[in-house]
């Protein structure tokens, strides 16, 4: 705790944490080696994690990076937190984000952008931006965030890191900020493939205040970690011509798949027709629901209030013009927009549908192969300010990662060594639902 809270200390700059619990988590650390002591330890001992700023901690600040929050404290502990907690894991701080987890630079956030260490000038990614540098910093072992459209495993590429998205209800939501609510996901940003399997064997499973939680038995995934001798591995033609694609990312990624084949296991080239669909169904849809869902922070129950309202109707008016960043207001817009009665059918109903053919298209290919291959981003970390003026090229950098969230199947991002100018490459693999034991134990033997 002593090592990690230093390394906070003198990577400040990076602006990976909102709120550090300097002593809170030194005694944690303390009643962490009295049960050591006493062989009563859980299996999460000495552990050492930081909370995206989405997750419920009781009694502790929770805001998504948004203005709209401040001063809002949870007043209970999320499940996953709490299975968490029960392993004796040390909590040592609140991570920055981008707000309301909308982003993919972290440059959303309310409390300014996450730096990444390789370059301080370039982004961290995000929205789980706070988490994936400070696992990459040296100031966690390891971060809980949250995936909704690749917010782990696009900022854990960006940072060198492992990010882990589960099959969608793996993991109850209960305490997790909701953004879009049949897209949300826990997930886990780690050094190693390992970590990411116990700490998803502890977090996973049926939760009484989550009905949408998935009832299936819970495997030991860190016990599971041996790979089979022969995959059937797929990548998506498309995906490797794309234009836009970094080069040296496609080569990393043909490099892989190179050495998978060398090793004996089948690897084909797949067709996958709707790549062009996936960036619009995306948007589509989780702006619909964050417009549904954001509808609850008005000024009446929740953090900030406008100072100057003059009846109920000018709160809920102010409260969100002034509370809301840029983003956050565009996407409530484009929500609304595509729910109103007059666009519903042509907007939302259609994404609906397509969400549909693309989930069976996955699901398909995902029968046929083992794991599907491929980039988790177009490119590698860029500089901070370079894309924010340009909305529609952050939305499309979402490319490869929205698959596995549109289809709800699990997804990680492994390192896969760095470009000429020494920024991390991300390799991507996803599998079929509810076969986390299987996709872990093939992203580990490829790390
Ligand atoms: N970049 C995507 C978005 O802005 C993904 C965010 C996420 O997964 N939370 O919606």
């Amino acid at each position: 705790v002593e090592y990690y809270l230093d390394n906070i200390q003198r990577k400040s700059h990076l602006n990976a944490f909102l709120e550090v619990f300097a002593d809170e988590a030194r005694a944690q650390a303390e009643a962490v080696d009295a049960k050591l002591a006493a062989g009563t330890a859980g299996k999460l001992a000495g552990m050492v994690i930081g909370l995206k700023d989405v997750l419920a901690y009781k009694d502790h600040a929770l805001q998504s990076s948004s203005h709209i929050l401040d001063g809002f404290r949870s007043l209970y502990t999320g499940s996953a937190v709490q299975r968490l907690l029960d392993e004796d894991v040390i909590i040592i701080g609140r991570q920055n984000c981008d707000e309301f987890a909308m982003g993919a630079s972290n440059e959303t956030s309310y409390f300014g952008p996450v730096r990444n260490e390789i370059d301080p000038e370039r982004v961290s990614g995000g929205s789980s931006g706070g988490s994936a540098v400070a696992v990459q910093a040296d100031l966690c072992l390891a971060s809980i965030g949250s995936d909704t459209g690749g917010s782990v495993r696009q900022p854990a590429a960006f940072c060198g890191i492992v990010g882990f998205k589960p099959t969608y209800s793996r993991i109850s939501r209960y305490g997790l900020i909701a953004y879009a609510s049949s897209f949300d996901q826990i997930g886990t940003l780690t050094r190693s493939v390992e970590d990411a399997a116990l700490l998803l064997e502890v977090m996973a499973g049926a939760d009484d205040f989550d009905s949408t939680a998935s009832q299936q038995p819970v495997p030991a995934y860190s016990n599971l970690l041996t790979p089979a001798p022969h995959y059937r591995i797929g990548y998506i033609r498309d995906t490797m011509e794309r234009p836009g694609l970094n080069p040296e990312i496609k080569s990393a990624v043909e490099g892989m798949l190179d050495s998978l084949r060398d090793q004996g296991h089948v690897v084909d080239a797949v067709d996958f027709p709707y790549l062009d669909f996936m960036v619009p169904t995306y948007y589509i849809l989780t702006t619909a629901e964050a417009s549904s869902n954001l509808s609850r922070f008005d000024g009446v129950k929740y953090g900030y209030r406008a100072p100057d309202a003059t009846d109920l109707e000018s709160l809920y008016k102010k409260t969100r013009a002034q509370g809301f960043g840029p983003e956050v207001q565009r996407r409530i817009l484009l929500g609304t927009f595509v729910l109103s009665a007059n666009y519903y059918d042509a907007y939302y109903t259609k994404a609906q549908r397509v969400r549909r053919l693309i989930k069976e298209k996955t699901d398909e290919l995902l029968r046929q192969y083992d794991f599907l291959v491929l980039p988790t981003t177009p490119t590698t970390a860029f500089r901070i300010g370079e894309n924010e003026k340009d909305t529609l090229a952050m939305y499309l950098a979402d490319i490869f990662t929205v698959q596995a969230s549109l289809a709800g199947v699990p997804a990680i991002s492994v390192p896969a060594g760095t470009d000429a100018a020494g920024l991390p490459i991300g390799v991507q693999m996803l599998s079929g639902a509810f076969r986390e034991e299987h996709l872990l134990a093939f992203a580990k033997s490829v790390t």
